[in-house]
């Protein structure tokens, strides 16, 4: 099957999460995870109406922006864990960052973000470890005032929301009290009048994701293919 194949079929089933819960298909952005993917897949893609997509990785997300620069209103969404030193060069790369977990990390992309154009603010998310795992990113829930404050403080970024990767398991409906976690902390925390988004969902639970109410969807195996 070929790439436009697939992301039709994963559209439609976009369409049909959002219809058995009730919610507007409009409101829920697919962002296409193309990491370790060539250039050529992005492209792809691309001709086939996919504009957002999403890169773990800093020095690919370089590599690939430079391939793909004539393709004006491509957006990149880096959905990898940032260090502080690599700031720089993703508040130039990219559209949408999902992985904010520190009050640092926040401040230092505002201060490399404020190099865009003034009405090119950087979206941002911030990325909540709802499962408590040791390994993980993301800030744990006690710390997002702090977080999300630091973020509201700088001027070049846009606060826009939540995000978070569940804790694997065998079974994707696991995954859904973590979903529905970070949609009460979203309540808790100013509702959607200050958080907008919800970034949650990947390729094998993201119809649980938007049942719980992800605006942000991030699929990649679904649709280029296993890596
Ligand atoms: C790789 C990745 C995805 C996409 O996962 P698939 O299972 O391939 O859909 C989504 N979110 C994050 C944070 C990822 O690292």
């Amino acid at each position: 099957m070929s790439v436009a194949e697939r992301l039709e079929i994963v559209r439609r089933e976009i369409v049909a999460a959002a219809a058995s819960s009730g919610r507007d298909p409009s409101a829920i952005r697919l962002v296409a995870v193309s990491k370790t993917k060539p250039p050529e897949l992005i492209r792809e893609a691309y001709a086939a109406g996919q504009r957002d997509f999403g890169e773990n990785y800093v020095q690919e997300l370089s590599a690939k922006a430079d391939a793909l620069a004539d393709l004006p209103d491509l957006r990149f969404h880096l959905i990898g864990h940032l260090q502080r030193n690599k700031a720089k060069l993703v508040a130039r790369l990219v559209s949408v960052i999902h992985t904010i977990d520190s009050a640092r990390l926040a401040t230092e992309l505002g201060k490399h973000a404020g190099d865009r154009a003034p009405d090119r603010a950087l979206d941002a998310l911030v990325e909540v470890n709802v499962g408590g795992e040791e390994q993980k990113s993301g800030c744990r829930p006690e710390d997002l005032p702090g977080v999300l404050a630091a973020v509201e403080a700088e001027p070049a970024l846009r606060l826009r929301g939540l995000m978070t990767v569940p804790p694997f398991t065998e079974d994707p409906r696991a995954s859904a009290p973590y979903f529905e976690e970070l949609a009460r902390l979203r309540q808790a925390h100013g509702g959607p009048a200050r958080l907008p988004e919800l970034s949650m969902g990947m390729s094998r639970d993201f119809p649980l994701a938007i049942a719980a109410g992800a605006t942000l969807v991030r699929i990649g195996t679904a649709i280029f293919g296993s890596r």
